[in-house]
């Protein structure tokens, strides 16, 4: 399968609308996307879809963010002969993460094929039930290639039905070691077969494995044309995705708004984000393709002329929108590509004014930040979560404003009310103005202490990817499927101890800088590294009993992030 690599299709964005409907899916697959609240495909969708529907092997360029599970999953699912219950699809992800996280796609776009069932396969959980979910007939494996080979080296006959092969996040892959392992796997597949590659990078290896075992495969990426975005100030937040209600709030108290558009990806999310933003009193609607031509008019309408502050919008409802109010753009779910990022923020910073924006990050979603720097040729700075020091001084600067223009009004006064009530009450004019000043504070605190115990502690979650897709719990309980494993407290793994190193969030590490660096200096193969759990002040790594003496040796002077990993066994009592 020696064929040079062909066609390339730059991926152009806003201009080309697509509808899900019109690229050939599957009805059931079409119910399932309605149901998860897509509203129409990303770029990288538009141009994938058709392609895996033609039957074409593709290398699809495209990171975290862009929609690339979908591309994939949506044809596949549409494209399997759902009453053989037989392993049909196999899809390769570098981490258990992702693995989980791609099987949890597939089990929400499948959610309306109830003959279809999905397994994960991965390290550090028993082979057994693994096992015994192909045996039983999964259609999707989705696989971390040790684990797998694994279950190839028991039984080599494994894949032998197998119709499409996926690698997801191939280049990460290679850099954790796998391309032996892949080679095994790729020798026990059948040949006829569709092949996907999905990499953020195309180095030469990529290239290599794509000329060896993809058959004339059409090439997709985001186009990334050089952007301008003019006076405009951008700042990011990294945030875990579970997280990002509570960052938008907090945010919101800092941020010196006019008015505001926010964008995310689903219905649902334009529904929660306003909902809770109107619970805490902002003048808030959602924008959404659900939403009837003449209700959305009002709603611009109300933004234009303040009654309204805030609009959550997807970027199918935000289309036209045209409100010189608008100062900020605040995009709470990252946008698929550069071009809409910049199309997203030039709706503020019209009419000659400056403009802010805003964007949140999810760890797996750097790369994309990084993009979007690349493209526009502008930082996107830094911010952190303000704390509850910052979040007070920003109330008592608002009220202080607020109460100005009225301490200097000479008219509206009335000295005879004070006088009446004073002594009505019996109370000095100092009680009155503090009482007064509680009745307009109602429900908002103006100590540290009160604005502290308003804040949801945000605690530093161990996994740092997790409940970023938008799908649904798995819809059949789980039999052996992901998802199942997925909920269920993993216990250390057999033959496995913890091991402590105080290098934790705060110092800017997460679960992949540990993996990576554990890997590559302790010279372990994925699978021998179980559960990796980061908190704020340190971490703890599962790795196995058998020569850890040998190994903490070997990481001995590992450094990760620029600091010493000193990897220590960590005993609980
Ligand atoms: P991925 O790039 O596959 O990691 O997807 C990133 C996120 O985008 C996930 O939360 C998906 O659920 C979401 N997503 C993917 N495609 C769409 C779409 N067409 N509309 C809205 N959200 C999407």
């Amino acid at each position: 399968m020696t064929q040079e690599i062909s066609t390339t299709l730059d991926v152009g964005t806003t201009a080309e609308m697509t509808n899900f409907s019109t690229l050939g899916l599957h009805p059931s697959v079409l119910a399932a996307i309605t149901a998860v609240g897509y509203e129409e495909p990303s770029p990288i969708q538009t141009k994938s879809i058709p392609l895996i529907m033609a039957g074409h092997d593709m290398i699809g360029q495209a990171q975290t963010g862009t929609g690339k599970t979908a591309a994939f999953a949506l044809p596949i699912l549409s494209r399997i002969d759902a009453s053989r219950r037989e392993a049909q699809v196999l899809v390769l992800a570098p981490t258990r993460e992702l693995a989980l996280q791609v099987a949890t796609a597939f089990e929400s776009f499948a959610a309306q094929m109830p003959s279809v069932n999905v397994v994960a396969i991965y390290g550090g959980a028993p082979m057994g039930p693994q096992l015994k979910a192909i045996r039983n007939g999964a259609q999707v494996i989705v696989a971390t290639p040790g684990r797998l080979v694994d279950h190839l080296s028991r039984n080599g006959g494994l894949l032998s039905t197998v119709k499409f092969l996926v690698l997801d996040e191939a280049d990460e892959m290679l850099k954790l070691g796998f391309m032996d392992d892949l080679e095994v796997i790729f020798n026990a597949m059948p040949d006829e077969r569709q092949t996907v590659l999905f990499s953020a990078t195309l180095p030469a290896s990529i290239r290599g494995i794509a000329e060896k075992h993809l058959r004339n495969p059409q090439h997709v990426k985001i186009a990334s044309k050089t952007q301008t975005v003019a006076r405009i100030e951008q700042a990011h937040l990294m945030v875990h995705a579970d997280q990002k209600i509570n960052a938008v709030l907090r945010l919101l108290e800092v941020e010196d708004f006019d008015a505001m558009i926010g964008f995310v990806r689903t219905k649902q999310a334009t529904l929660d984000i306003a909902a809770a933003l109107e619970a805490k009193g902002y003048k808030v609607a959602a924008l959404n393709g659900d939403i009837a031509q003449n209700q959305r008019e009002r709603v611009i309408d109300s933004l234009k002329d303040g009654r309204l502050n805030i609009v959550i919008a997807t970027d199918v409802a935000a289309r036209g929108l045209d409100v010189p109010r608008i100062t900020h753009v605040f995009n709470i779910d990252m946008p698929y590509d550069p071009e809409s990022y910049v199309h997203r923020i030039g709706r503020t910073g019209r009419a000659g004014r400056d403009g802010r924006a805003l964007l949140l990050v999810t760890p797996r979603e750097r790369r994309m930040l990084q993009v979007i720097e690349r493209v526009t040729g502008q930082k996107v700075a830094e911010i952190s979560l303000p704390d509850a020091k910052v979040i007070l001084q920003a109330r008592i600067r608002r009220l202080t404003q607020d109460l100005a223009p009225r301490v200097k009004d000479k008219e509206n006064k009335n000295p005879e009310l004070l006088a009446h009530l004073t002594t009505e009450l019996n109370c000095s004019v100092e009680d009155l103005a503090l009482a007064l000043l509680a009745k307009t504070t109602e429900g908002q605190a103006f100590t540290l202490a009160g604005v502290e115990r308003e804040q949801p502690v945000l605690a530093p979650r161990s996994r740092d990817d997790r409940a970023e897709r938008g799908s649904r719990p798995a819809r059949d309980g789980g039999r052996d499927s992901g998802s199942r494993e997925r909920r269920e407290p993993l216990a250390l793994s057999e033959g496995k101890v913890r091991c402590r190193t105080a290098l934790g969030t705060r110092d800017g590490i997460a679960a992949r800088n540990l993996l990576g660096a554990i890997l590559n200096e302790g010279g372990l193969t994925r699978d021998a590294i179980g559960r990796i759990q980061i908190r704020e002040s340190f971490s703890l790594v599962e790795l196995p009993e058998e020569g850890l003496e040998r190994l903490l040796g070997k990481l001995k002077d590992t450094r990760v992030g620029g600091k010493a990993l000193k990897l220590r066994r960590y005993r609980e009592d």
